[in-house]
């Protein structure tokens, strides 16, 4: 009898251990953005197309790879990241197992460009059934750029086995998010069959989180700040009311690996308790930061699980400090945060916390339960701000979604003088009132009153087109060109006329009477540069999008000055849109100050 036993040929043997890295176009999609992050870039576009299905490319500005090295990268267990098995417990990279590229190179034609800042050149690789087909020198930016085409090409148990491109899509973008929230300080993109879905400028974490979930938790975030020895906890839960009866927007980081965990999920339902409806979900994205000596994050392949060395104390400190978090909100409920900064510096605010506060803070049997030794607590009384509150608030509109966006009613006496006005700042317009004076903020005020007219034009009254003389070309990038083409027939009903004009090229025949001659060129390109910036926005549909790209880029800015029957034309206007208090966005238009508040503040 022979023997029967035979070694399997490296690439059969990677394409079985691929089996458990990538199992669908997401999981690809996790491990090329994970090394982006691990090479320090600070901008990362990721681009597919058919849900990641014939491409998943990402380019990154890292620090790229030398020749060998690019070689070296799709060895199966090759890595640079660990050597010994200490390093697994002091891992702060996303990688280590040294395992991605080689299983994406088993299952897909791949294609690395890739050069680091120093050197001259960088190096060209393609890869095909893990075998090297081509390799040479090539000029390109520093940093590197993986294309995989075609996945599981060679597998075809596989590729039948991947679902519909929209369900794969919204895998691809789970991922994404997953990333891009944990990591605002970089700036990420994703393009998907030539349409940008996400721009994500850097920012903070919370613009990150607004970006991505969307303006209506602009105003609606509460932070959650703890910091003890052996772990912190930062990151932002909704506010009560934001709870959604689907699951969804949850988000457990630990250090900055986005994890499932039913265990923290469900200290965080306890933590809000009886705040929101038994079959409701809130809102949160929390970052957990420990030593990880006291986490294993290498129990599953795709390290989307983890083990806490002591799970109790995890367990116990998320759910308080979201407690503490909550209890503090609404002890001393906070100001919406598109006020914030402005009033931020008021001395109501700036004032020390009073022993009294202090006291009334502390009496709080969640303070208690959570005051313990190596705790820093930073109570943050913002009850000084409350006159303000008050003073602003009563009539200051909050934010509202625009799809459940309603009527206000304006009673007459609330209807400002449109005489006499006066501009300050070139920005604001004082409007006197029967009850007191608005402080209207001229363009956020023009921008509510273009979405609405911009609104009315949509609905079947096309604003005027005015044809040019000289038609001007604009020519755009690919993707700009496929985003425009799709908008043609909404900005022809705006006044905009343009016609296709071979590749990526248009022709704006004409556009609206108040675009300035020689102007044209520059009101379409910025319409769909701040298009782009609202495609992070998946709710919003096409057409809203573009109506508020439009009124945020025509809208009359800050520091211009306005003459007196422009003043009058705008607080005119804005007093008969059907919302004149909010922008599209949520912002104020204006801020009411009343007569009576005015006289108690002044003693009176
Ligand atoms: P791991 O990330 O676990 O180390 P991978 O197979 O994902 O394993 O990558 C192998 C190695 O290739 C990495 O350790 C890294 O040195 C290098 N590498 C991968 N992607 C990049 C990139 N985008 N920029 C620079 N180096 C990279
Ligand atoms: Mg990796």
């Amino acid at each position: 009898m022979p023997d029967i036993i035979q070694l399997l040929p490296d690439n059969i043997a990677n394409q079985i251990a691929a089996g458990e890295v990538i199992q669908r176009p997401a999981s690809a999609v996790k491990e090329l953005l994970e090394n982006a992050v691990d090479a320090g870039a600070d901008e990362i576009k990721l681009i597919v197309a058919d849900a990641g299905k014939t491409l998943i490319q990402v380019v990154d500005n890292g620090k790229g790879m030398s020749e060998t090295d690019a070689r070296m990268a799709f060895e199966r267990h090759a890595t640079s990241k660990i050597s010994n098995i200490e390093d697994l417990f002091r891992i702060k990279t996303m990688g280590f197992r040294g395992e991605a590229l080689a299983s994406i190179a088993a299952v897909a034609q791949v294609e690395l460009k890739t050069k680091r800042a120093d050197d001259d050149t960088g190096v060209f690789i393609a890869i095909e059934n893990s075998a090297v087909t081509t390799q040479e020198p090539i000029a390109v930016p520093n940093g590197t750029s993986i294309a995989m085409k075609n996945l599981f090409f060679n597998v075809p148990a596989r590729r039948n086995f991947l679902k519909s491109n929209p369900s794969e899509l919204r895998h691809i973008v789970d991922e994404f998010i997953r990333v891009a929230m944990a990591f605002p300080n970089i700036f990420f993109s994703l393009t998907s069959n030539g349409q940008q879905m996400f721009h994500l400028e850097k920012g903070t974490l919370k613009q990150r989180i607004v970006q991505i979930l969307g303006n209506t938790y602009n105003s609606k975030l509460v932070s959650v700040q703890e910091h003890t020895d052996y772990m912190n906890i930062y990151g932002f839960v909704g506010k009560p009311e934001t709870a959604k009866k689907t699951r969804g927007d949850q988000y457990f980081f630990v250090n900055n690996r986005f994890i499932k965990s039913a265990y923290l999920n469900h200290a965080l339902m306890n933590a809000f308790d009886t705040m929101i409806a038994k079959d409701s979900f809130p809102m949160y994205a929390l970052f957990i930061d420990l030593d990880p000596s006291q986490v294993d994050i290498n129990v599953h392949p795709t390290k989307q699980e983890i083990k806490f060395e002591d799970e109790k104390i995890v367990y116990a400190f998320v759910q308080s400090a979201v407690k503490h978090a909550l209890a503090q909100f609404s002890i001393t409920p906070t100001l919406d945060f598109d006020l914030d900064a402005s009033i931020q510096q008021l001395d109501a605010v700036s004032k020390p916390f009073t022993e009294e506060k202090k006291s009334s803070a502390s009496s709080s049997s969640l303070y208690n339960t959570f005051t313990q030794k190596n705790q820093s607590h930073f109570i943050e009384s913002k009850s000084g701000l409350k006159h303000w509150k008050d003073f602003y608030e009563k009539d200051t509109p909050r934010a509202i979604p625009v799809q459940q966006e309603e009527a206000v009613l304006m009673p007459s006496g609330y209807h400002p003088q449109t005489e006499n006005l006066v501009q300050l700042h070139n920005s604001f317009i004082v409007a006197q009132t029967v009850r007191g004076y608005y402080l209207v903020h001229q363009q956020n005020a023009h921008e509510r009153i273009l979405y609405e007219q911009f609104m009315q034009a949509l609905d079947g009254k096309p604003i005027a087109t005015q044809r040019s003389l000289f038609p001007v070309t604009l020519n755009l990038s690919a993707t700009d060109a496929v985003l425009l083409q799709g908008l043609i027939p909404d900005m022809q009903q705006l006044g905009y006329l343009l016609e296709p004009f071979g590749s990526n090229t248009f022709v704006i025949q004409g556009v609206p009477a108040d675009v300035s001659d020689g102007n044209e060129k520059i009101a379409v390109e910025k319409m769909l540069e701040q298009y782009k910036h609202f495609s992070s926005d998946l709710k919003f549909s096409k057409r809203e999008k573009l109506l508020r790209s439009m009124a945020l880029q025509q809208s009359v800015k800050a520091g211009t000055t306005l003459s007196a029957i422009e003043m009058t034309s705008l607080v005119d206007n804005l007093f008969h849109c059907i919302t004149p208090n909010i922008t599209p966005n949520g912002k104020p238009t204006y801020l009411e100050f009343k007569k009576d508040e005015l006289d108690k503040m002044f003693g009176r």
